[in-house]
């Protein structure tokens, strides 16, 4: 029920055809967080998701630049592990790993500060929204090859058509499904 009512603000409020280009249906998290009741109820979502990442022993978040940045901290907290950021190139201080990879629209490059993440520590990977699962198949990389092990992935919302968890190894929780 509380997932529903989620899904319907983003039906309602947070569904924009044709952005940033033509022919993407751009479907706007912040549809969520502008709404203090919606917003309220995420939260609660990942208080359930925190106590149950805190069984699984998972030891470290991270969270993908720009958007992921909203949800990833948040659940850091809660699970009380460290909060790494993976950001887009040139964001990041200090010497980094990067990788490339491709976007439903255009190409970019991602990066982890090194040194970030401890030597096989549990890490859940989050971001808002998966799509074609090129972002968090990048991060997840960045991961493996910093010494983590991505046990698990989670999104708000998830892209049915475009199959990117096809991508991802670990398995992926989405709350939302489109
Ligand atoms: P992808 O790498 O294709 O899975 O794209 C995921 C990232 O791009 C997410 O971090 C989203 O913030 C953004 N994104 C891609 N497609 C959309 C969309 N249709 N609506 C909103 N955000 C999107």
């Amino acid at each position: 029920e509380k997932l529903q009512g989620l899904r319907n603000k983003i039906v309602t409020d947070g569904t924009f055809p044709d952005f940033p280009k033509p022919g993407i249906l751009f479907r706007d998290v912040f549809a969520i967080t502008r709404d203090p009741e919606s917003h309220r109820t995420l939260n609660e979502i990942f208080d359930y998701y925190s106590k149950k990442a805190i069984e699984r022993g998972i030891q470290a978040v991270v969270a993908i630049d720009a958007r992921g940045f909203l949800f990833g901290p948040v659940l850091a907290l809660k699970i009380g592990v460290p909060f790494v950021p993976v950001r887009k190139r040139g964001k990041l201080p200090g010497n980094v790993r990067s990788v490339a990879y491709s976007l439903e629209y255009g190409e970019a490059v991602m990066e982890i500060q090194e040194g970030s993440i401890q030597q096989g520590f549990k890490v859940l990977v989050v971001d808002d929204l998966l799509a074609t699962g090129g972002s968090l198949r990048a991060a997840c990389e960045l991961i493996t090859k910093s010494g983590g092990v991505v046990h698990e992935c989670l999104v708000v919302l998830e892209l049915l058509d475009l199959k990117g968890r096809n991508l991802i190894s670990a398995p992926v929780t989405s709350l939302l499904q489109f």
